[in-house]
């Protein structure tokens, strides 16, 4: 492996910045309007075409725009909101920031994405919202999802932070369905910098997420404002949008090259990988993660051996991300090991690869190499040892 010391590092994500936007951005920079103005309005506007027409407001991050949408649908203390054991950990934190019960239920080993049979078992005359993930960018089954959600006569918060350009049917997530939730953090599909997007939404519901995201004030006439609720603060910035806009331009390419460097690693993982690949889906998957489980049973090195082997060898890795429930905060709630198997198993197993588009497909080839190598020693050292 001499020669694969001297390639550059491959990291396992790396946003993709033109320089048409790096200009875009000093223009911003020179233009006297820094916070929300122009720029978030085209933004909004854009990423509502790119939508099918639905009604798009922009937030500083997902996050934020999940918190909004829950506080949108009058969810609060009391309330219960179903959402998947296995996300990153910020799914459940805004149920609990609202005061409402994060209600955890299982995935799919390989899709990743709740199990809607145990989504509906958990429903409780206190459940207000279900709040499922396109996990890595395959959408949830819809049609089964918004069934279960109109049977109990619940809103659904889709956590889209993955799935920005994915469709279910040929239609692209987000426009339809409720309330769905976009980030645009560097590791994203595409970025902000920090920022994130609602779509969809009642009329109510929209009035709500604009008085959330500044301090809940109204004005009238040249100089009257009232307060209407005591809104928070996160609307985005003219700068952030207009990295947005030039991003928007360059989703589908970078969609459909993902979808090439995925290919890749099935066609040289098709038969035989020495890890458990995730579900391949079809077209309208994003892939805005590539993350297999290893087979850390029968491996002689731990997981963050085997990452740092492959750092050794130049190679970045992730983890995407440990079960939710396991975590300190969640353990309070009563939750503990043993009740989500298969998102305990993830979190135990999963170790994310590269995949960002300015990757060669040779780069795949590299590190399809170096894991089989890495593997092939781990497992074989165990074998004999
Ligand atoms: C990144 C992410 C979020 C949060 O997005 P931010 O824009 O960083 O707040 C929420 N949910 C999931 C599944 C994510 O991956």
């Amino acid at each position: 492996m001499k020669t694969q010391a001297t390639l550059p590092f491959l990291p396992f994500t790396r946003p993709g910045i033109d320089e048409e936007t790096i200009a875009a951005v000093a223009e911003v920079l020179r233009s006297g309007w820094l916070a929300s103005g122009p720029k978030v309005a085209q933004l909004e506007a854009e990423l509502s075409a790119y939508l099918g027409g639905r009604s798009v407001r922009s937030q500083t991050s997902a996050t934020a725009g999940l918190e909004m949408a829950l506080q949108a649908c009058g969810i609060g203390p009391g309330d219960e909101v179903i959402t998947p054991a296995m996300s990153f950990v910020a799914t459940a934190n805004v149920i609990a920031r609202v005061g409402a019960r994060p209600v955890f239920v299982d995935v799919d080993l390989d899709s990743r994405n709740i199990d809607l049979a145990q989504a509906e078992a958990a429903i409780t005359p206190r459940t207000r919202a279900i709040m499922p993930v396109h996990f890595a960018g395959l959408p949830v089954d819809m049609d089964r999802l918004y069934a279960i959600a109109e049977r109990h006569q619940l809103r659904v918060i889709e956590d889209a932070a993955h799935a920005i350009g994915s469709t279910w049917r040929g239609r692209r997530i987000g426009s339809f369905g409720d309330l769905v939730c976009f980030s645009f953090h560097p590791n994203k599909n595409m970025t902000t910098i920090e920022g994130g997007a609602i779509s969809g939404g009642s009329p109510e519901e929209l009035r709500t997420i604009e008085l959330q995201r500044w301090h809940g004030q109204v004005k009238s006439g040249a100089d009257g404002f009232d307060t209407l609720i005591p809104g928070g603060k996160s609307n985005l910035s003219d700068v952030a949008a207009a990295v947005g806009l030039g991003q928007l331009k360059r989703l589908a390419d970078f969609n459909a090259r993902r979808r090439e460097l995925v290919a890749r690693y099935f066609e040289l993982w098709g038969r035989g990988a020495p890890l458990r690949l995730p579900e391949r889906g079809d077209a309208g998957h994003s892939w805005h993660l590539f993350a297999p489980l290893l087979p850390l049973g029968e491996m002689r090195i731990s997981r963050a051996q085997f990452i740092e082997t492959l750092r050794g060898h130049g190679i970045g890795a992730g983890v995407h991300y440990p079960a939710i429930h396991l975590f300190t905060a969640y353990r309070k709630l009563g939750y503990r090991d043993g009740q989500f198997p298969n998102a305990e198993r993830i979190g135990r197993e999963t170790v994310t690869l590269p995949l960002f588009p300015a990757m060669q497909l040779s780069d795949v080839d590299r590190v399809v190499r170096t894991v089989n190598e890495v593997l092939g020693a781990a497992v074989a050292g165990r074998a004999s040892a």
